[in-house]
């Protein structure tokens, strides 16, 4: 008993604060689905303290974390080796330690697109799409996006020296411009994401309109809100589908298990166990 406790491969997700993480929910759903032993723990660093942290939890055995608010930059910076997206959103969402190194990747931008194809069935390609905001989360959901081939992506931020600077980074890739809200067409948005933190305050962004009139999808990234403001707003313009980030978390969190631990788990019991009805 106690040797096989203490071979059990150890995970954790870090952040500051980390009380509100479903990643060990959902890491625990997976490791029970397909039988593998693992323990997955929440730890918070101290702010500053994020290297000491990864390299105590190293010395105890941890095979992988996974990194929330603030320390995806922080993580990027530990990493040995990086991906080429990870390195394109400038941020790493996941460690593997292996050998004595620390592999990063970033699997937010893949978590949402296997969200929106697989789980809604909306498909991406040559659709018009407006998102909201330029912050961490869209660095890292772009590259994706763009690899589904949209006929078009424009990113409106509040700063709109931000959007600009993700439209030089990744016009070479895909078919992206940029704004602020003042320059959002009125209508003609087939996919709407909201990727601001406002719903985290249950702020109302300044949009046009009927801006949601004929979209197809209303995606807020934030989750366990419920409706948001965002998603209000897009219920009464009629967009035909509305989600917020839930299964985007949870599909991150299921390429995560299966980069760690090589078998691919199945997300939907995992999705139903932590959605909060958008109502
Ligand atoms: P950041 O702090 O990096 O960026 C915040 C963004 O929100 C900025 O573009 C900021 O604009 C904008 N913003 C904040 N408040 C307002 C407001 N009142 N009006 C207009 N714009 C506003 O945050 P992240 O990018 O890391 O996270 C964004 C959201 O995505 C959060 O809700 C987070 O929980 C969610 N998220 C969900 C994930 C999932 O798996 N579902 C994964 C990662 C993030 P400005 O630049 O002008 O200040």
């Amino acid at each position: 008993m106690k040797q096989s406790k203490s071979m059990t491969d150890q995970y954790a997700v870090l952040g500051n604060p980390v009380g509100h993480s479903k990643s060990p929910i959902i890491h625990t759903h997976f490791a029970h689905a397909t039988a593998q032993d693992l323990a997955y723990s929440a730890i918070e660093p101290p702010l500053g303290d994020f290297a000491k942290t990864v390299d105590a939890f190293r010395a105890r055995g941890g095979k992988g974390i996974n990194v929330t608010v603030p320390y995806k930059l922080d993580a990027f910076a530990y990493a040995d080796h990086v991906t080429d997206r990870a390195r394109l959103a400038g941020a790493v969402n996941a460690l593997k330690f292996d050998d004595g190194l620390a592999y990063g990747d970033n699997f937010d931008g893949i978590g949402l697109v296997r969200d929106i194809i697989h789980n809604l069935s909306i498909p991406i390609k040559d659709k018009q799409v407006l998102i909201l905001g330029a912050g961490g989360a869209v660095r890292g959901i772009l590259e994706p996006l763009l690899a589904e081939l949209p006929e078009s992506m424009f990113i409106a931020n509040r700063d709109v020296e931000k959007a600009r600077a993700l439209e030089t980074l990744f016009a070479p890739i895909g078919p992206v411009q940029s704004g602020g809200y003042d320059a959002i067409i009125t209508a003609g948005y087939d996919i709407i994401i909201n990727a601001t933190s406002a719903s985290l305050s249950h702020t109302y962004l300044s949009l046009p309109p009927a801006l949601f009139r004929g979209a197809s999808l209303a995606y807020d990234l934030s989750y366990g809100k419920g409706l948001t403001p965002f998603l209000a707003r897009a219920k009464a313009e009629g967009a035909a589908h509305l989600a917020d980030g839930v299964g985007m978390l949870v599909e991150q969190a299921a390429e995560t298990f299966a980069w760690w631990r090589g078998i691919i788990p199945e997300t939907r019991a995992a999705i139903e166990a932590i959605t909060v009805p958008l109502n």
